[in-house]
């Protein structure tokens, strides 16, 4: 069984200065500093999720994934990183977006 190194050791390193970028679990792409990051909570905090329970994402994955499922959805069948990943319409976007550039921005229709 591989395991994914990128969860657990992105997170250590990533109070450095100069460390590596921080993994997208989503897209598997670095998250350069200067593109805009944003926070998934796995289990939406109305049903009972912790704050503990968040992913960094890149912002336009992060909009992808409310923009194609709702609250309850997320909360009750999505709320692991390999769930959202196995997701039909998800997965075809992470696909396309994962050969962009890292600071893709999706602004370009
Ligand atoms: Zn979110
Ligand atoms: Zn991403």
């Amino acid at each position: 069984m591989r395991k994914q190194r990128h969860l657990i050791d992105d997170v250590t390193l990533a109070s450095e200065d100069n460390g590596p970028d921080p993994i997208c679990p989503l897209c598997d792409r670095p998250i350069p500093a200067d593109v805009e990051q944003s926070r998934h909570h796995l289990i939406p905090k109305a049903k009972g999720g912790r704050n503990t329970e968040t992913v960094l994402l890149h912002h336009i994955c992060h909009k992808t994934i409310h923009r194609v499922l709702k609250e309850s959805e997320l909360a009750r069948n999505f709320h692991t990183v390999e769930a959202l990943r196995a997701h039909p319409e998800l997965g075809r976007f992470f696909d396309w977006v994962s050969k962009r550039p890292p600071g893709f921005l999706g602004k370009a229709r």
